[in-house]
This record gives C-alpha cells, structure tokens and sequence, in this order.
C-alpha cells in the first residue's frame, strides 16, 4: 500500500526519524495546535508537516491496528470491530488517491498534494475551507511563519462547520416521536373512556 513518510525536504518536522508513518489522525477540538494541519510520525508522536507517499509492504488495517493499540485508548474501543473498520474506511478514503513519490500535506481530514493547482474548496472535520492556495507552502519559504494561517484559532472558527453531533439527529428524531406520543395520548384517553368514548 502506498502511505506517508515524512518528507526530507520537511524543515519545520519535530519528528527526527528516518522511517516514520504518517499515525492515524487524531485531530483535537482545537486543530489550530497542529492536529488540524501537520500529522504526527507513527513512531516517536511528533509531527511533521510535509509528508512523501511511499510503497510500503503492509495492510493499511494491520498498520492501523498496530497504531491504535500503541496508544492510550480503551479496550473496549480497540476490541470494537466498527470502531476499527470506521478507522480504516476513512483513512482509506484519505490515501485513495495518493500517487508514489509525491508530496502531501494534511488539513482537516484530507491529503492534499503540495504542486496541487487552483482553489482547494472542501468541508473538513472542524471548518469549511475556501484557499486560493495550499497554506503550509508559506512555512517552506518562512521557518518562523509563526502568525501561519492554520496556527491561528480564528481562521478555523471564522469557517467552523457547524458541530456534526448526533445529539441534534436525536432531537429530530425526539421530536417525530413527540408527536406520536401526543396522538398516543390522544388515544390513550380516548380509550380511558372505554370504547364507546371513540365515537
Ligand atoms: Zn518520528
């Protein structure tokens, strides 16, 4: 499978190791810290900006769990096969269209390649993002970018999306409910009357 190593060319990388594994994204609530545009090496944890798709000779599942169980998370979550499978769904979807040899970075749930042309315009995980170019470029030119763009928590919440929770499709769904319950009770009441008290 084709996957991301930090690329040579990465001045900005906290990581330092020669073989490392773009880990499985784990974007804060906060993305703006680096969760949200750098990704973290599968080895040491520190992240790196500017990844390199690379052949490497494992299943992306096999790697996915190896990442996971390294880390700080409930066992039941580990044990939970749609917990996994939803994993390697969406990391799938992120590498589908990685091509061997090119360079990537990350942004709020996408890879995109850094010679990518014209606007990049998509719904991520935290914000809705409209740029006329890739941001994390600014950093190859500037080490010290420090006021960078994706560093900055306005940027994310000037486009935030609204929050995906389920809690809202409950309440929807609550609310349907409710009105049955009204016409049950309705019911209810008439059939307190006894059955004459249909009529
Ligand atoms: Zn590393």
């Amino acid at each position: 499978m084709l996957h991301i190593t930090r690329a040579s060319a990465d001045g900005v990388a906290a990581c330092r190791c020669p073989d490392s594994l773009m880990a499985v994204p784990d974007q804060s609530e906060t993305p703006w810290d680096g969760s949200g545009w750098q990704m973290a090496c599968h080895k040491c944890g520190k992240a790196f900006t500017f990844g390199k798709a690379v052949r490497i000779n494992m299943k992306l599942r096999d790697f996915i769990l190896k990442d996971l169980r390294q880390r700080d998370l409930p066992k039941e979550l580990l044990n939970d096969p749609d917990f996994i499978d939803g994993c390697c769904e969406s990391i799938g979807e992120m590498m589908a269209d990685l091509e061997e040899g090119k360079e990537y970075v990350y942004l709020d749930g996408m890879l995109i390649p850094t010679d990518h042309e014209g606007p990049i315009e998509f719904d991520g995980i935290f914000a809705a993002h409209e740029l006329t170019s890739v941001p994390h470029l600014e950093l190859k030119r500037d080490k010290g970018a420090a006021r960078h763009l994706l560093a900055d928590p306005r940027y994310w919440n000037d486009r935030a999306l609204p929050p995906e929770d389920e809690d809202e499709e409950l309440d929807d769904e609550f609310d349907d409910d409710e009105d049955g319950e009204f016409e049950d009770e309705a019911a209810d009441d008439d059939a307190d009357a006894g059955p004459a008290g249909r009529r």
